[in-house]
């Protein structure tokens, strides 16, 4: 056996901590890491079939070019590096920095991320930089800013072990983040109550003390509804209000227009009355409240609106900062948190800055010294692949995501790639839906082979370690990165031999913000990323690097609660409630569409399967793609369980087993994100979601597009 190496599990924003082993035969065993504060030992199934997905069956491991016939071939790193530079230089030359993109993923690590952000932003002098976070938790991100300022979670997992109330919004925790689940369920059995809003009665709904199955699309009405009982019955921490907040009043009157009636509210959002107020109650009789929300709030094009919906009435309550409370938004994706504290959005800088600040461009364009600094946010995920396909971006960038699945209305992100004159795909595996579009394939580090950090939902930076020989020819993303700017001219900013030092580096840029010399108008407001106690990391003591939560201090400690003095990210210190309307979903069913469609993950698998789809046990709990409709619905559609059926949307189409059950209610059908191509045929969810976003987030509303089910093949 080979030493015990600690690292972290490359699924969701939980973050677990992993102690993995090699035996002699390459047999790679995993379990959790007791001292881990994430887990503390625990690993879901996912986690604990980690071992069986680390072979190098299917991977990428050399660098590869396409021919005109659409073969490829296999290159050496500096043809296929040059290929990428002299394209991306040709088009920057020809038709300005806004003609390329890069389109990353919240699988890389923070130090990919960083210098990612680094040769977009600084360098090549675009923004057009995203991230298939995008896709999952962006709206979180502007109800953060929104309210606090800043992007920031103010709570930890601890504070679930201490709430006397759980409430979970558009969240199916027992199977997504299982190991939080877990943690929920002892809360509840040391007394704690958990209420469950959710439009499907999920597996977690089956623990809930109260599910509240609300109409998609009507969580604002709900939380506006439970922001007038509160201040109507007086539950409301005054002193905190007034010292510590603006815009209650506007927001109050608002909310009250609209839910001044509990029935109407009730009405709107498709509950029983009672159920409505034994919310409400449970809300106002605990102090100690922490509300949890994941894509079921985000992935709607009110999803901002939502999200503050939830923050004003903690708010409102002073229910913040504190042990055992606040709001909670729980990413999707390993590291989506990480990517967003060095600016992996196109609407933001690294160290939590903003493109659209001047001042803010500035410091960062001072600490880079770079030449060429974006001068304006850029485009968002489903406006990227838009730009691509009208033309406007000629080259594109994908580093380990797979958007021909992913994106809403799939079929379109493909006939872009089609159209686009350079796709470069990094990756770890050689055959995507996505890859064969690729012009140049670049052979990139797996999970267990890669070295750098990444940043769980409770802002717990955590160390993912190598444990496994490098195959192939395949490098680390950030060294990638580094070799395409070099050969753009760029070797002063991108001479980095290490993850250390890019992550040195950035943990400097969370200190220079708050103090950049020469400017002492700043800070007015500070960041609360900060990472001044890791800026003098020696390179043993970044590989030795325990988890730790920003910020962190001086002394190296990290912080478990933020905004427990009140003092938020706002210039004025205070934080904000924000207006919110309740709006319908986006596009409405009709004869032609009568149901809902519903996205979303299956327990065993994550995003496309090309790690799960490799574990037989993890394979053996949902082997198909599924359609799960209402017993009513199937009979309306004329089709059966157990039967193919198609489903269609005005963007798309694709085939899935019917199923009755899945606890989806009548008029809603629930599809699996997981399946592609490599699968199934015809398998796309994504195909068929419409690419409707959230206008201050730019999040796709996966959680509500109108289909029609039928027979396959039509009878
Ligand atoms: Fe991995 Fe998430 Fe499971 Fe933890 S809960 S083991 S981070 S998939």
């Amino acid at each position: 056996m080979s030493a015990t190496v600690a690292t972290t599990c490359p699924y969701c924003g939980v973050g677990c901590g992993v102690l993995a082993q090699v035996a002699v035969d390459g047999a790679v065993s995993v379990q959790g890491d007791v001292a881990h504060g994430s887990n503390h030992g625990r690993l879901c199934v996912k986690g604990a079939a980690l071992g069986e997905t680390v072979d190098l069956q299917g991977r990428l491991l050399h660098p590869k070019l396409r021919a005109e016939d659409g073969s490829f071939r296999r290159a050496s790193w500096d043809e296929a590096l040059d290929r990428v530079a002299d394209g991306f230089r040709r088009i920057v030359d020809q038709h300005g920095p806004d003609a390329v993109a890069l389109y990353v993923s919240g699988q890389l690590l923070t130090e990919d991320y960083y210098v990612a952000n680094k040769l977009a932003k600084g360098y090549l002098g675009t923004a057009n930089i995203d991230t298939n976070s995008r896709l999952c938790m962006s709206s979180a991100v502007a109800g953060h800013k929104r309210a606090f300022g800043e992007d920031v979670v103010p709570g930890c997992y601890e504070d679930l072990d201490q709430a006397e109330l759980i409430v979970l919004v558009g969240s199916n925790t027992a199977w997504c983040h299982p190991v939080l689940f877990q943690r929920m369920v002892r809360a509840q059995e040391n007394g704690a109550r958990l209420v469950v809003i959710d439009p499907r009665f999920t597996a977690t709904c089956e623990s809930a003390d109260l599910h509240l199955p609300v109409k998609p699309g009507t969580d604002v009405w709900l939380f506006n509804g439970l922001l007038s009982f509160l201040f109507q019955h007086g539950v409301m921490d005054v002193g905190f209000v007034d010292t510590h907040t603006d815009g209650l009043n506007a927001t109050l009157a608002t909310a009250a227009a609209e839910a001044g009636d509990y029935a109407t509210v009730a009405r709107i959002c498709g509950v029983q009355l009672s159920d409505l107020l034994a919310f409400y109650r449970l809300f106002a009789r605990h102090e100690r409240v922490v509300s949890l929300f994941s894509q079921g709030v985000n992935q709607s094009s009110s999803g901002t609106d939502k999200v503050n919906s939830i923050i004003n009435c903690h708010l409102l309550t002073g229910r913040i900062g504190r042990p055992g409370m606040g709001p909670f938004s729980i990413t999707g994706q390993p590291n989506a948190m990480g990517g967003r504290e060095v600016g992996g959005l196109a609407n933001m800088l690294a160290a939590h800055m903003e493109l659209h600040d001047p001042v803010h461009r500035d410091i960062v364009q001072s600490f880079w010294s770079s030449p060429h600094m974006a001068a304006q946010p850029g485009l968002k995920a489903v406006a990227l692949f838009d730009a691509v396909l009208e033309g406007r971006v000629k080259a594109l960038w994908i580093m380990g995501t797979n958007p021909v699945v992913s994106l809403p209305d799939a079929d379109r992100a493909r006939r872009a790639l089609n159209a686009c004159e350079l796709v470069v795909c990094t990756d770890v595996i050689e055959h995507t839906d996505t890859n064969r579009h690729a012009h140049v394939l670049l052979p990139a580090l797996a999970w267990g082979e890669k070295d750098g950090t990444v940043t769980s939902s409770e802002r717990r930076l955590s160390r993912q370690r190598p444990f496994l020989p490098v195959p192939g020819e395949a490098r680390a993303d950030w060294r990638i990165i580094c070799d395409v700017a070099q050969r753009l001219g760029f070797a002063e900013g991108f001479g980095f031999q290490s993850p250390h030092e890019i992550f040195i580096e950035h943990a400097r840029l969370t200190a220079f913000r708050n103090h950049p010399p020469g400017n002492g108008d700043l800070p007015a407001s500070p960041r609360q990323l900060n990472l001044s106690g890791l800026t003098s990391l020696t390179r043993q003591a970044y590989d030795s690097m325990r988890p730790v939560q920003w910020p962190v201090r001086e002394d190296g400690s990290g912080t478990a609660r933020l905004f427990a003095g009140g003092q938020f990210a706002h210039p004025d210190g205070r934080a904000r409630f924000v207006a919110t309307s309740g709006r319908a979903p986006a596009n409405a069913t009709d004869r032609e569409y009568p149901l809902v469609l519903n996205t979303g993950r299956v327990r065993d698998h994550w995003h496309t399967m090309t790690r799960t789809g490799k574990s037989p046990r993890l394979a053996g709990h949902t082997s198909e793609p599924y359609v799960d409709m209402h017993p009513h619905d199937a009979l309306r559609s004329g089709v059966r369980a157990g039967e193919l059926a198609s489903v269609h949307s005005r963007w798309g189409s694709m085939v899935a087993r019917v199923r009755h059950g899945g606890g989806v209610l009548a008029g809603t059908v629930f599809v699996p994100i997981h399946w592609n191509d490599q699968f199934a045929s015809d398998a796309r969810v994504g195909g068929l979601v419409n690419p409707v976003v959230d206008p201050v987030s730019g999040e796709p509303e996966f959680k509500h597009t109108p289909v029609r089910v039928e027979p396959f093949p039509v009878r």
